[in-house]
């Protein structure tokens, strides 16, 4: 499955802004607490650290934040606080999430970004871009208010379109400067306010390699928690092989045919050039596209 979809939480989201129920949850025997520490969640081995209230030492001072209910038992994150050594030495190992991704079973990988990108928006979200007054958490999590002028923040879900355009049995990938060495992808950009899905899309490709697309299809998406994305994956029709690239967003761009991209995805070609890894959506959507006729 795509790495962190497929969440099997029921986010309880009806009885979850009572705060008498969240307390309830929180207190619990069988509540789980997923701690994340400088944006890295706990793995014990290859599995998700979800630890008992008392395993993990949680104290009223620390910011707990409801996840869901899984199979009826309550999951929540846990923000442990900065400090410079890794905290719960001994217990697991705090890993970066996309080493985590490659690793975690597809449940405990959706949870896991669900609990990193929703504290991700708590600390950079402190206060209030209305008045910049200090805000608090509210809502098991799912808000922040403000007591200065009393608006009220939801958790952020940018947009980003990712699409591989092609021309018959030909895909253009491109590879941007901040790539690692030879990895060539599908192109990507944040969505801008007031367009559709596909506007974007067109509006990418013509900015990033001055491509003409006759028509867009969206795919499937992806939760992408650094920090807080929506891949939005779309197959988009070329009107000619022609394209130009936009040095200052594409370093090089390539059509690859069906042929080639199979046999690079299967390991096959060994010559420095590098398709992307199996967490992100651009490999599902060259995957997908070479499997169709
Ligand atoms: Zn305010």
């Amino acid at each position: 499955m795509l790495s962190f979809t497929g969440n099997p939480l029921d986010r309880a989201s009806a009885e979850r802004s009572d705060p008498k129920w969240i307390a309830a949850q929180q207190a619990r025997a069988d509540a789980l607490f997923l701690p994340i520490w400088q944006a890295k969640p706990l793995l014990v081995g290859d599995r998700a650290g979800l630890l008992s209230a008392a395993m993990m030492g949680l104290t009223p001072d620390m910011q707990t934040i409801f996840l869901g209910l899984r199979d009826g038992q309550p999951l929540f994150a846990v923000a442990l606080p900065d400090s410079e050594a890794a905290p719960l030495a001994g217990l697991g190992e705090f890993r970066e999430m996309r080493a985590a991704a490659l690793v975690l079973p597809d449940a405990e990988c959706a949870i896991a970004g669900q609990a990193k990108s929703l504290i991700d928006w708590h600390h950079r979200h402190r206060f209030c871009a209305n008045c910049g007054a200090q805000t608090l958490a509210a809502d098991s999590g799912y808000r922040r208010d403000c007591p200065g002028c009393g608006a009220q923040h939801f958790p952020r879900t940018d947009p980003v379109v990712i699409m591989l355009p092609f021309l018959g049995e030909e895909c253009l990938v491109g590879r941007g400067a901040r790539f690692p060495e030879g990895m060539y992808s599908a192109f990507a950009g944040f969505m801008e306010p007031g367009e559709t899905l596909e506007e974007a899309v067109k509006r990418e490709l013509q900015e990033e390699v001055s491509l003409a697309v006759s028509s867009v299809r969206y795919h499937a998406s992806q939760p992408w928690p650094f920090p807080s994305s929506l891949m939005l994956g779309c197959y988009a029709e070329a009107v000619s092989r022609d394209f130009q690239i936009d040095a200052q967003e594409i370093e090089q761009a390539r059509w690859m045919t069906k042929a080639e991209v199979r046999a690079r995805l299967a390991g096959e070609i060994q010559d420095g050039i590098k398709l992307p890894g199996t967490v992100a959506i651009a490999r599902m959507l060259l995957s997908n596209w070479v499997q169709t006729r």
